[in-house]
């Protein structure tokens, strides 16, 4: 029950400022109110000083309130402006009331503390220097009533000087931070360029086979579930070792690069195209039966003919088809596929073959 309580909210990512500021203001808050507590016992029963009683108790009330519209609303903003101003205004009516009790300037300290924390350097260095705009004016006011100069000297000073070291600190802790969110971005920028570029084709700039298989598992599963339909096309350009043996393997892989564009130019967006291996390509096409996939087979293999390649060679591909109808899984759709690429080749290359063209059923 209680670790509820105290438990930051999911939302809050961990080990982000916001994370850290919630921390901040509940032990913050739970430590000064154990200590209003304590004096508002102290001061009613022991001094006898009402005024302060009455102060530590109000005190007392509003931290409670603020911690319950935090746990409430998440607003973290609020929160820790409500903090900073009530011990801005608590300090200040201490230093002032509890003069003759001494000791209350030693728990100034606790207002840059938590000012720079939950503020920031650049507030918390505004909000500081009012305070001790407000304390230092009071403190020249006194001397030589309730204090003397030099105990004024050594409390400006050594608070001056306590704030200068906590503004250094907030101000490199911020650097620090700051540096360690744009390494975390970079980083994530990176691994997901690097996760894009371990798909893609390093030649030809297409998916290679780890997305073409990623992505029939997926649209595998989908047609499935959803009783849809979807062609896979393989295409393997037709004598392709006479090219790297005619001009060499450079102009290989310029034809490679060509036929891809040559493709590319003739399918849908939504048709996914990648490089099977060597000079074989596949193209996945959801929402296609076989009869629309021949029909795209047919149209590609004029278009391969009709290319300027730049190089004289066969200028001719074949096409293997397999349609997702009763297929047990992802390897017999390739499989099919495979067996009519095979078909195709058999009877003279330069052409398309599916399912229906292979004598055995598979
Ligand atoms: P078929 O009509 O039966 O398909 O004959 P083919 O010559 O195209 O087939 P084969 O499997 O005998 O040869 C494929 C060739 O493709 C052999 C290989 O050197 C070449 N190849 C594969 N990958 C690349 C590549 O990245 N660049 C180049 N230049 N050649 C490649
Ligand atoms: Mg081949
Ligand atoms: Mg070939």
């Amino acid at each position: 029950m209680l670790k509820k309580y105290f438990k930051v909210p999911e939302n809050i990512p961990k080990y982000s400022a916001e994370y850290a500021k919630y921390q901040y203001i509940f032990g913050f808050s739970l430590l000064f109110e154990f200590v209003m507590f304590y004096f508002a016992l102290y001061n009613f029963f022991i001094t006898k000083i009402y005024t302060l009683t009455i102060l530590e108790a109000i005190s007392f009330i509003l931290l409670t309130g603020i911690l319950i519209d935090l746990k409430k609303r998440e607003n973290i903003l609020h929160a820790s402006y409500a903090v900073v101003i009530l011990i801005f205004l608590l300090l200040l009516a201490f230093d002032i009331f509890a003069i003759k009790s001494n000791y209350a300037f030693l728990w100034n300290f606790s207002l840059p503390l938590t000012a720079y924390y939950l503020l920031g350097s650049k507030r918390g260095t505004i909000v500081t220097l009012l305070f001790y705009s407000f304390f230092f004016y009071y403190i020249m006011s006194i001397i030589n009533q309730d204090i003397t100069e030099q105990a004024a000297v050594n409390i400006i000073l050594s608070n001056l000087i306590f704030t200068g070291v906590l503004y250094t600190y907030e101000s490199s802790r911020e650097k620090n931070f700051k540096m360690l969110n744009l390494l975390l971005a970079n980083e994530k920028h990176l691994s997901a360029q690097f996760k894009e570029l371990s798909v893609i084709d390093k030649l030809t700039n297409i998916y290679n086979r780890v997305k073409l298989d990623e992505y029939l598992e997926t649209i595998y599963k989908r047609a499935t579930r959803y009783k849809e339909e979807f062609s896979i096309m393989i295409i393997d350009i037709d004598h392709f070792k006479d090219v790297n043996d005619t001009y060499g393997h450079l102009v290989g892989d310029e034809i490679l690069i060509k036929f891809t564009q040559c493709i590319q130019k003739n399918i849908r967006a939504s048709d996914i195209l990648g490089r099977w291996g060597g000079e074989e390509f596949m193209l996945i096409l959801p929402n296609t039966n076989c009869i629309e996939a021949r029909t795209l087979a047919e149209h590609l293999r004029i278009s391969i003919e009709k290319f300027n390649f730049n190089y004289k060679f066969s200028n001719s591909a074949s096409f293997g088809i397999a349609t997702f109808t009763d297929e047990k899984s992802e390897a017999k759709l390739i499989e099919t596929a495979d067996h009519a690429l095979y078909a195709a080749k058999e009877s003279g290359r330069n052409c398309v073959k599916s399912k229906k063209d292979l004598k055995t059923t598979i």
